[in-house]
């Protein structure tokens, strides 16, 4: 479906049955755009191209068919089961993101673990009755965190964890490995334009139609400003942990939905905001929310010995913002700035 409409834009909705929500704008290209709640989030597609339609209705099967596998929430789902029982058989998409983010706990010394669940239980953050556990029930249990008691068979795409009362969650990489199969599916339709924004998390498909690059608004974790700042892109994913996404207050005192698997406490640091440029979404998830636990030096020193995997925004509590030599050309901001060099 090609439509030029000069610069007009219009929003009809669309023929297509799968993407309920979608909308065709239409300015000077064909731009199709879809929005989804799924993963607790809002989510908004957009894309360039001759397949656009069909390729925004696979997407948001695919983001369904993800959520249906990995939520917590759902009782019914692959990962809730898994927890109640401690062993099974795994899809194909769990048993990958298990093995993947079993790797990334191991590269970044812990600071991610998708173990991390029973905390989470704890904290009250996924039925939203949030509580400030009992430092005794926290000790009891950080135990239940260690992945060396995960044991995984590759042939059978078995788990079983070793501790009665481990759980997993893949809250922490799940959006930007969900982000990874958009675009995957956008390639397969022969899209070359396309971006995606799973709450906050943005990844883009080459550039604009119109050959420019992406401006990607950072969201900005102090209220401040509108945007941290903006980055100019194209192929990457940007993402980003924040304390300020899901928390709670309580007695003056802010808690986190982010939890440094050292002390069972929302991690507190220097660090606002951690922000992830990628090709490889999973990976920029994973380490956002682990650069997020591990600090300002820690995350420096992380990114100088990782430094061809990934970019790094990252603001201070006290609003400076430290940005990575591989992306500081894109990107601008009126705040501080500090440059990390390799
Ligand atoms: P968001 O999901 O809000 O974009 P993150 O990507 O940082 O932010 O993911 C936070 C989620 O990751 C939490 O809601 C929880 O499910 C999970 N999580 C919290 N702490 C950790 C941790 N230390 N390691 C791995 N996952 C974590
Ligand atoms: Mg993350």
């Amino acid at each position: 479906m090609k439509l030029r409409l000069g610069l007009l834009w219009i929003l009809i909705a669309c023929i297509c049955s799968g993407c309920s929500d979608e909308k065709v704008q239409q300015n000077d290209t064909s731009s199709s755009t879809c929005e989804v709640f799924a993963m607790d989030t809002y989510m908004t597609l957009t894309a360039d191209g001759e397949n656009v339609d069909k390729a925004l209705n696979e997407a948001k099967a695919r983001i369904e068919e993800l959520d249906n596998i990995l939520s917590t929430g759902n009782e019914e789902s692959e990962i809730a089961l898994l927890n109640k029982t401690g062993s099974g058989e795994l899809s194909e998409d769990s048993f990958y993101l298990l093995e993947k983010s079993l790797e990334i706990s191991d590269k970044t010394d812990g600071a991610f673990l998708p173990t991390i669940y029973p905390l989470m239980e704890a904290w009250g953050f996924p039925t939203k009755e949030f509580n400030v556990p009992e430092e005794s029930t926290i000790e009891s249990l950080l135990p239940l965190l260690d992945v060396g008691q995960v044991e995984i068979d590759s042939d059978k795409k078995s788990v079983s964890f070793k501790k009665a009362g481990m759980k997993l969650d893949f809250g922490g990489i799940a959006k930007g490995y969900t982000s990874d199969e958009i675009m995957k599916i956008f390639k397969e339709n022969g899209i070359e334009s396309g971006i995606v924004n799973l709450g906050g998390n943005v990844h883009t498909l080459g550039t604009k139609a119109d050959g420019s690059l992406w401006k990607v608004g950072i969201q900005n974790p102090s209220g401040g400003e509108d945007y941290l700042g903006v980055l100019e892109i194209a192929d990457k994913a940007v993402i980003t942990s924040g304390g300020y996404e899901r928390y709670f207050e309580e007695d003056g005192i802010i808690y986190h939905h982010i939890i440094d698997p050292d002390t069972g406490f929302p991690a507190d640091n220097e660090l606002q905001s951690v922000t992830i440029v990628s090709d490889n979404g999973l990976l920029a998830d994973g380490l956002s929310t682990a650069l997020f636990v591990m600090g300002l030096d820690k995350a420096i020193d992380f990114w100088r010995n990782n430094n061809t995997e990934f970019d790094v925004i990252m603001m201070t509590k006290d609003n400076v913002v430290y940005v990575s030599e591989g992306i500081s050309d894109s990107f601008s901001t009126s705040y501080d700035m500090k440059l990390i060099e390799r």
